[in-house]
């Protein structure tokens, strides 16, 4: 079998223990006779896969009573607008703290919806960093304060989550979700697409904060409204069941390997290793994010000249490493090295980086 090494922004890569055991039970799950694609997500077997993902969530995140699990689809985009439909009332305004592409699109849905404010942006800084606790500013009537914990992207990352007592946060954590303990108190709403730490695309978990649904608006879309959702425990409709059936294998493997805890210790051990790999070339490789706003899951770094950079991505590919060309709107390279990433491909990653420099010292 010839696996690449993946480094894959998202859909990324999948732990391989996973990925054999859906094979093992792609045909027939558990002796059942069909495959989770294809039988009812009102079957008590779904049942069992569904409410075990939630459960175990609940156990890795220590998810408390009050907040409810939600998988839903439209990916983390449609909750750039079901959160303002649901949470933004006439006379408030949604706070978003603006680091990256992402939170850029986040507030212009909400802008389609109702009155925004920008507390905070890195756009002046090209966002290759998070802003400190000074530059953050909050408007009176603040519906609620919106974040993107990690910048897929720009490969930034908050450190310390921005706290303030009688403020609702809402954080978009797509990119780092399961990576590292996260004080889910402190929010109101999370929100997150699989496809990166959780699994395939085509969930998308949202941990919500039940008293938060008091004052929701009452002539939503029934689909787009999260009422709908905890009443029916996200089975009003048809679940993505199979990317919920794999989520459930990915929180199995997490579970399997120390949990929240583990998993953050070995993402420190792979980005720590990559970040001075980069730093140790003295300007060969230079990282693109302001050294405290670094990510642990997307490393973005340049090369000294553009026809090097192209050459790095070329021969990268020849051996085998895949996804390392940053994202189109901002160009150099990103080595995206989410949980399933094995340090081995990290380490084999530091290894091609310092032969190609040693090739092509200048
Ligand atoms: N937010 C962040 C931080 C992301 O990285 C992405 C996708 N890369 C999105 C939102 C959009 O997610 P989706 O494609 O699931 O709508």
């Amino acid at each position: 079998m010839n696996r690449r090494f993946n480094f894959n922004a998202g859909p990324s890569a999948l732990p391989l223990e996973v990925l054999d055991q859906a094979q093992s039970e792609l045909i027939s799950y558990q002796q059942f006779g069909m495959s989770v694609m294809e039988f009812s997500h009102r079957s008590k077997e779904y049942k069992a896969i569904h409410e075990g993902a939630v459960n175990l969530l609940r156990e890795l995140l220590q998810i408390p009573d009050d907040y409810e699990v939600l998988f839903l689809q439209g990916g983390a985009s449609l909750q750039f607008s079901m959160v303002p439909m649901n949470f933004l009332q006439d006379g408030q305004q949604g706070n978003y703290f603006i680091t990256g592409s992402w939170s850029q699109k986040a507030l212009k849905e909400a802008q389609k919806v109702g009155e925004t404010f920008t507390g905070a942006t890195g756009e002046h800084t090209n966002f290759s960093r998070i802003p400190t606790e000074e530059e953050l500013t909050y408007s009176d009537n603040d519906a609620y304060v919106h974040i993107t914990s990690n910048n897929t992207i720009h490969g930034t990352q908050w450190k310390e989550f921005p706290k303030k007592a009688d403020k609702t946060f809402i954080a978009d954590m797509s990119s780092d979700i399961l990576s590292r303990s996260i004080p889910i108190e402190q929010f109101g709403l999370i929100y997150a697409g699989a496809q990166k730490n959780l699994g395939p695309a085509g969930v998308t978990v949202v941990i919500l904060k039940k008293d938060l649904l008091k004052d929701t608006p009452e002539n939503l879309p029934t689909m787009l409204d999260y009422r709908t959702h905890v009443e029916k425990s996200s089975l009003y409709n048809t679940p993505p069941s199979f990317s919920i059936y794999m989520l459930s294998l990915v929180l199995k493997w997490t579970k399997k390997y120390g949990g929240i805890q583990a998993i953050e210790e070995w993402n420190k051990q792979k980005a720590n290793l990559l970040y001075h790999t980069i730093d140790a070339s003295k300007g060969f490789y230079t990282g693109i994010a302001d050294k405290d706003s670094r990510s642990s899951m997307n490393v973005t770094f340049i090369l000294p000249e553009k026809q090097l950079e192209e050459l790095f991505l070329k021969e990268a590919e020849e051996e085998g490493f895949v996804g390392l060309k940053g994202h189109r709107s901002i160009g150099g390279c990103r080595a995206s090295i989410y949980n399933a990433v094995p340090l081995e491909s990290v380490e084999a990653l530091c290894d091609f980086m310092n032969t190609f420099h040693q090739k092509h010292n200048i």
